[in-house]
């Protein structure tokens, strides 16, 4: 082969490498271009760079009413995209970040963002987004939310009524010291208080994601309203024995809610401990706050289950746990309470020993 013929052999290569390129570059730019799912890329100045034709489709919007412009415009709570981007910039990777987009139409998209950003050689070259519309998964829970909302409200009228007789009929056997009816009445009184603290569970539960909700905080010294939730707790016992240990103390928080937590802490602190044993409320001070707990000797629960129990509907799978009541929103509860006052619900447990559940508030 001469010279001549072996460089045309080359290009004739070269020539082949480069339409294989091209077809895998035109093939990467049909996926991303007509994938179903909708995607963009911002640049570090939050605008606009690109968007395949899905999030143009599902936003409704033509390209030069969306391509170019700041990202902000089109989020209909300005400070989650501030966030959003924040946490990007700061090199975060955003795993079903919830939002909420604006259409063109002036129609509200619920959306769940997964993104994080391109470098090169440290700089900020564009984000990857992926969204996913969950505008009918919302709706399908607000219509499931507001079902709860209304048969919890129509069980809580009849139960209400129910309990004023049960405590009428009480301070009659009392008078005349009957004690079989006191003791019946007493126990039907502690199951409506049952069935009345569950309505109320799922009451909040559809509350809670309203988010319009307001906490009405104020101070309050913990050791009363220890009192009081012990009080209520030892009514569901008669195994187990129930301490408070130095609650001495003044903090700032919502009372009636604060109380729901160690409410709920408690009855599990009664209901996963079948074989009785000691129950402390019980308080930690630090400087500044206070470590609020609650332990128990029960059952325990195994390291696999411990990071999901906080989860709604979440139960561990197990004999010893089926055979008791609940359905799984009440930890639910607690983490999304604490939340709301800055706070974390953890645990420390070990199974066939006991759990301690706890979390911080500050003091004053
Ligand atoms: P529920 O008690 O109604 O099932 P919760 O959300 O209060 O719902 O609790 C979720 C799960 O966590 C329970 O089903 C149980 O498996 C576990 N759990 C909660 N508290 C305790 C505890 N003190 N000891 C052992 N397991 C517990």
């Amino acid at each position: 082969m001469n010279e001549i013929q072996a460089l045309q052999a080359r290009l004739a290569e070269y020539e082949k490498r480069e339409r294989e390129l091209q077809f895998r570059v035109d093939e990467l730019t049909d996926f991303f271009e007509n994938a179903s799912l909708p995607l963009h890329w911002v640049d570090a100045d939050g605008k606009i760079i690109w968007a395949n034709q899905a999030e143009l489709d599902s936003l409704g919007y033509c390209r030069e009413e969306y391509i170019g412009r700041p990202i902000e415009q089109f989020h209909a709570d300005p400070p989650v995209i501030r966030d959003i981007l924040t946490r990007l910039i700061n090199n975060e990777t955003l795993h079903n970040y919830p939002a909420r987009l604006r259409c063109k139409d002036g129609a509200i998209k619920h959306v769940l963002i997964n993104s994080n950003v391109l470098r090169k050689e440290g700089r900020f070259i564009h984000t990857r987004c992926f969204t996913r519309d969950i505008t009918d998964i919302r709706k399908e829970e607000e219509r499931k939310n507001d079902f709860i909302a209304m048969v919890s409200h129509e069980l809580k009228t009849p139960l209400t009524s129910l309990k004023s007789y049960i405590q009428i009929l009480l301070l009659k056997a009392r008078k005349e010291e009957d004690d079989f009816r006191i003791n019946a009445l007493t126990r039907a009184d502690v199951q409506v208080k049952k069935m009345v603290s569950m309505i109320g569970d799922f009451l909040s539960l559809t509350r809670l994601e309203e988010p319009q909700i307001k906490l009405h905080q104020e101070l309050f010294h913990l050791q009363s309203l220890a009192e009081e939730v012990v009080a209520d707790a030892r009514l569901l016992t008669e195994k187990h024995t129930i301490n408070i240990k130095g609650c001495e103390a003044i903090i700032k928080a919502d009372r009636d809610k604060i109380g729901q937590v160690l409410a709920n802490l408690l009855s599990n602190a009664v209901k996963y401990s079948p074989d009785g044993g000691t129950i402390t409320l019980g308080c930690e001070k630090m400087k500044g706050s206070i470590k609020i707990f609650v332990r128990d000797q029960g059952i325990g629960v195994s390291r696999e289950h411990q990071r999901n129990l906080f989860t709604r509907f979440y139960r561990v799978e197990n004999d010893k746990v089926r055979t008791v009541s609940g359905f799984g929103v009440g930890l639910y509860l607690v983490t999304e309470i604490l939340r709301q006052h800055g706070s974390e619900i953890k645990m420390d447990s070990i199974e066939g020993k006991g759990s301690v559940f706890y979390f911080h508030m500050k003091t004053f």
